[in-house]
């Protein structure tokens, strides 16, 4: 038998979300964001469910090959643009649109022969500091791509840096706005700004609420022409845990489960784990699982009782128990023997159903979310980084 823990993608999860991301979209058109192979889901996986999209956005070469290869005739954007001159004959070749946020790519773009003039969305850098022109460069940059035979249309975005802040008028959403409207009113183009926070928080069903804060903007000025959601498609709160995924109304679209391997029983006194750094109380009725770093478990997850990464077995809540180790974990497991026998049922045995993150056979759903912030992370690092040996279903 092989190992037992294995990970599943929900499609019904992800086309309710990308459902509810184009209900916060109005009119604006909907990228599915499937970078690091669609948030660690698989692109292959989620294809179907994500078709209804309007496009797809992502930033490796080899991912926009496989979204063709998928048979997807409709718009690929590569959210960084190129990074040598060979990529713009492959966006020439499978019809990609690409971002441009720096003089070099202009250069390459000058110096890229084709036959098909390219669709661009040029970048401002309107306070994140990471990619894009600043405003006082950003219309000299937009006057260099617009006279270039190579480029057949121009489009404008930028990207916030706090759209996740529980403050909203402290957000910085309503300053990057503020200067991206300024330094483009009068430049032509299909506008794109939102990720995933802002078109939750700003979308239509926050317009009112931001307006007062950004009333130099027109209503729908937020979701524009094209949003970008990403952790929203896979069922992960932007801001938790201001939020809640369960709050925002969305599903996971990913579950990590495993079995119990061992059950152990802990006198009191007696340590768990490498390092010993859980020692019991009082007797514990311990569960070993199979799952572990070498997964993609977070080892920094805490397996302190005060602390408690939760985790479900046969979908009752309880926690880590001791160091996550390279292919193992611990969990108490008193909270589930207590349910069990509630339900006139026998104590969790090995082979029990045990759910990292995800929902569970009995109805339970824990949220990678609450098990990336007990672990001091946010759940897209976690969703990115489930490790190859561990099979999808
Ligand atoms: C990753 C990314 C997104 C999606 O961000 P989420 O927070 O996952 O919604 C949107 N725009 C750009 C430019 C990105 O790089």
């Amino acid at each position: 038998m092989p190992r037992p823990i294995h990970a599943t993608v929900h499609l019904e999860a992800l086309r309710h979300n990308l459902a509810l991301a184009r209900a916060a979209a109005g009119d604006a058109r909907v990228w599915a964001v499937v970078k690091a192979n669609a948030y660690g889901h698989g692109i292959e996986r989620v294809f179907d469910a994500l078709r209804a999209a309007d496009g797809f956005a992502l930033l490796d070469l080899n991912e926009a090959q496989r979204v063709r290869d998928l048979g997807w005739r409709g718009p690929v954007l590569l959210l960084e643009g190129a990074f040598e001159l060979r990529d713009l004959e492959l966006c020439s070749r499978l019809g990609l649109w690409h971002v441009v946020h720096c003089d070099e790519q202009i250069d390459m773009l000058a110096t890229h022969k084709t036959q098909v003039p390219h669709r661009v969305f040029l970048k401002m850098n309107s306070g994140m500091n990471r990619l894009g022109f600043r405003p006082a460069h950003f219309r000299a940059a937009w006057t260099r791509l617009n006279a270039l035979p190579q480029v057949e249309e121009i489009s404008l975005m930028t990207h916030f840096s706090d759209a996740d802040s529980p403050a909203p008028g402290h957000s910085g959403v309503a300053r990057q706005v503020g200067t991206f409207v300024h330094a483009t009113h009068d430049l032509p183009g299909e506008r794109s700004l939102c990720n995933s926070a802002a078109l939750l928080r700003h979308g239509q069903a926050a317009l009112a609420e931001l307006g007062a804060s950004v009333s130099a903007t027109a209503p729908g000025a937020l979701t524009a022409d094209w949003v970008r959601p990403g952790i929203l498609v896979y069922g992960g709160a932007p801001d938790h845990p201001h939020r809640t995924s369960q709050d925002w109304g969305l599903q996971p679209a990913m579950t990590l489960a495993s079995r119990l391997i061992a059950v152990q029983d802990v006198p009191a006194g007696e340590a768990v784990g490498y390092g010993s750094t859980f020692r019991a109380t009082a007797p514990l009725r311990l569960g070993v699982v199979a799952c572990g770093y070498a997964d993609g478990y977070p080892r920094h997850a805490p397996g302190q009782a005060e602390q408690h990464t939760p985790v479900l077995v046969e979908g009752v809540r309880t926690h880590l128990v001791g160091r996550v180790s390279m292919d193992m974990l611990a969990v108490d497991l008193g909270p589930v023997d207590l349910a069990l026998a509630a339900q006139g049922l026998p104590p969790a045995a090995a082979g029990a159903e045990v759910v990292l993150w995800g929902q569970s056979q009995h109805g339970a759903v824990l949220t990678v979310d609450e098990v990336a912030h007990a672990a001091g992370t946010i759940g897209y690092e976690l969703l990115c980084a489930v490790a190859a040996r561990v099979n999808f279903r």
